[in-house]
């Protein structure tokens, strides 16, 4: 099994790559903003409370992701791996995800962190904005507070993986085949 965190700030192109790295190592792709989006569009109890944190740019809290991920995990037999994609997003949720896979029998291989400059990150929301009819994507105070949010909270989860040897860099700026040609040079070692 081929279990991958695909990781990096709002804009750094997770979404994108994730379906590179899912056609050739054919891989199912959890992302939890989709996720999270979905449910919120069937205005379900948990699409009602996450959307209250969304709109804001805040982190839809840990319980309520990991619940998520958890009956994905179980839902999915037979599979050749996981491209998990903005999740884990604390290091609670890093925590919580290493128990899951372990008690699933299914290891971890990697954390792919792509590394993109600041001014890139906000240009590249605005752009999606556009057509993304996301809320979040819109308002520049609100993308201001996603990346924020990301360097307070989520960034240590790189420390988490680095101490377990487990974080390898990308560099997200430059050209879509450019960028998946980098992540495909560390994932064909693992
Ligand atoms: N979000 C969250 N936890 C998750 C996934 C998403 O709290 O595991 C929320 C958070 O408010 C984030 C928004 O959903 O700003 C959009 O997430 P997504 O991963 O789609 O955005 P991206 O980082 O890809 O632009
Ligand atoms: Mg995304």
């Amino acid at each position: 099994m081929l279990n991958l965190v695909l990781f990096g700030p709002p804009g750094a192109g997770k979404g994108t790559q994730a379906i590179y790295l899912k056609k050739k190592y054919r891989l199912i792709h959890l992302s939890t903003g989709d996720l999270l989006r979905t449910q919120i569009a069937a205005k379900t109890e948990l699409g009602i409370q996450a959307k209250l944190f969304i709109d804001k740019g805040e982190l839809v809290p840990d319980e309520l992701v990991i619940g998520m991920i958890k009956v994905k995990l179980n839902q999915c037999a037979n599979i050749k791996g996981f491209i998990f994609d903005g999740f884990p997003r604390t290091e609670e949720q890093a925590k919580a995800l290493d128990v899951l896979l372990n008690e699933n029998n299914t290891p971890f291989s990697g954390m792919l962190a792509l590394e993109v400059e600041k001014q890139e990150l906000v240009d590249r929301l605005l752009e999606r904005g556009q057509t993304s009819g996301r809320s979040d994507d819109a308002d520049v105070s609100i993308i201001e507070n996603r990346i924020k949010t990301y360097h307070v909270k989520t960034a240590p989860v790189m420390d988490f993986y680095a101490k377990q040897k487990k974080k390898y860099s990308i560099n997200g700026m430059g050209g879509i085949e450019d960028i998946a040609q980098r992540l495909n040079e560390v994932v064909a070692n693992f």
